[in-house]
């Protein structure tokens, strides 16, 4: 399986790091080593001086496409999920500065945390979903499907045409503003509308 991640894509979060709104999707990739699963610990890695926990909602695509027009974009996911795409904030700096890829920053191990994933047919409109985290007790970031630039179906029909999305295959879908700087012993909560589904400790 492999893990496909949009970048910027809520307003609020592109201006609050300086970037530009873009008008087609910022897409990324983490192997499967990023995976931090079942509530475990983050092991704070040495490489980087602001590790920045990034909430988003995670779709799991449940069967294998190419070229999915948005209309049937839908037909491609069953389950979605809370997700944290851990960001080596500082050495992302340093490779936008330099126009390198964002690898060392985002693709690092255990930088996609995900929880137990949710049908989504559970919810009534996939594009007015409430999610947020809370760091140890505070709420931190909060979101709405509503203000994502990119919806659902136009990312998977965005990033089929460029790569086959395969059964298993999981999309970040991007952070809403609020992102910043984890520390050892933070307690990080993730509730999807008013279920906790993240609840997890940076070691
Ligand atoms: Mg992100």
């Amino acid at each position: 399986m492999k893990i496909i991640a949009i970048g910027r894509n809520y307003a609020e979060h592109a201006k609050e790091l300086n970037n530009p709104v873009p008008g087609v999707p910022v897409i990324f990739m983490k192997p499967d080593t990023a995976l931090l699963k079942d509530n475990k610990p983050f092991y704070h890695p040495d490489f980087s001086e602001d590790i920045h926990h990034e909430i988003e909602i995670v779709i799991k695509v449940s069967k294998e496409g190419k070229h999915i027009s948005e209309k049937f974009a839908s037909n491609y996911f069953e389950e979605i999920a809370i997700g944290i795409d851990f960001t080596a904030r500082d050495i992302q700096q340093r490779h936008k500065e330099k126009g390198l890829p964002w690898e060392l920053a985002k693709a690092f191990d255990h930088s996609a945390a995900i929880s137990n994933f949710v049908v989504k047919d559970k919810f009534a409109d996939l594009q007015n979903i409430n999610f947020k985290l809370d760091v140890n007790g505070i709420e931190r970031q909060v979101g709405n499907t509503s203000l994502m630039l990119f919806s659902f179906d136009y990312i998977i029909s965005f990033v089929s045409k460029y790569i086959t999305l395969k059964k298993g295959d999981l999309i970040f879908t991007g952070t809403p503003k609020g992102v910043a700087k984890v520390n050892i012993g933070d307690r990080l909560e993730g509730y999807l509308e008013n279920e906790k589904l993240l609840d997890f400790l940076i070691k």
